[in-house]
């Protein structure tokens, strides 16, 4: 375990008990979570280090990284990814100005869902991925667009970097931001999805609410936070787009950690109402950043 002392965003020493959040997906323990008096950056503190986090992965569960339908709701997860990829891809083709010859990296690719989707539209889009479970489960065709060692990233002149719910996970977040912003041309576009803690269904499921998931979740950002994190690497905030489908999964996710009944339904019915809440809000379950060079 880690103990931060600065900030891991502004490098602020101030910060107050935010809330002790359990570890339902796998370990049951328990671990703190703290926010910046500064920045407002939420995050978990003591954390794992980067080397004794990969035990907090291993889990035949994690499905964002496997391909194996076990249960209905995963199954309802990969429905939801296939129309979702569609809607990511139109969302970022609006945003690029020129049409021809688009490079993209969507970093932490998982097992290559979108950029095998982005690479039939014609992008030349590239995966980052340094989890090899994530990588062997990838298509044959696919595994070959991603990439495993940070080197081979550089001087690509990117249009676009995408980060699906990954930054989350990311131990060096100042350095791996500055990296990726350096690859990026000017006006490229940064993509960060990311779980919302001031969401419906965060503030009604509490510490038992999925999207805090740690300690694999080592920040938990929000609109005040992400907007911090723009003017400090000088990027600006061009928009930011709701992801209305992850309160489903992450509501029925947590009526099973608070231990209810009928979880699907109630989750699905909580979900429901954070959507509704959040079409006045804007405070969606999760929320896509929009940031420019
Ligand atoms: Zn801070």
């Amino acid at each position: 375990m880690e103990r931060l002392e600065e900030c891991p965003l502004c490098k602020n020493t101030k910060f107050e008990t935010h809330s002790e959040v359990t570890d339902h997906f796998l370990s049951h323990e328990k671990f703190m979570l703290v926010k910046c008096s500064k920045c407002n950056l939420v995050f978990t503190n003591p954390r794992p280090s980067q080397i004794d986090i990969s035990p907090y992965y291993k889990s035949a569960d994690y499905i964002s990284h496997t391909n194996k339908t076990k249960s209905i709701s995963s199954f309802l997860y990969k429905l939801v990814r296939s129309y979702t990829l569609g809607k990511k891809f139109r969302l970022l083709k609006s945003l690029l100005t020129h049409s021809t010859e688009i490079h993209h990296l969507d970093y932490g690719s998982g097992t290559g869902h979108f950029i095998e989707y982005t690479h039939n539209k014609g992008w030349i889009s590239n995966g980052y991925e340094p989890d090899s479970t994530a990588l062997s489960h990838s298509n044959k065709s696919i595994s070959q667009l991603i990439l495993n060692n940070i080197e081979s990233i550089s001087n690509k002149n990117y249009d676009l970097i995408t980060l699906f719910h990954v930054l989350e996970h990311v131990h060096n977040l100042n350095d791996t931001l500055e990296l990726l912003i350096h690859q990026l041309k000017p006006n490229g576009v940064l993509l960060l999805a990311l779980p919302n803690h001031k969401s419906f269904d965060a503030q009604y499921y509490k510490q038992h609410w999925a999207g805090y998931d740690v300690p694999r979740h080592l920040y938990h950002f929000d609109r005040e936070s992400v907007n911090f994190l723009a003017q400090q690497h000088g990027l600006k905030i061009d928009k930011i787009e709701p992801m209305p489908f992850d309160s489903f999964y992450v509501s029925m996710l947590s009526e099973k950690y608070v231990g209810h009944y009928m979880t699907l339904l109630k989750g699905f019915l909580k979900g429901l109402k954070s959507n509704r809440k959040a079409t006045a809000t804007g405070e969606y379950s999760s929320l896509i950043y929009i940031l420019r060079k």
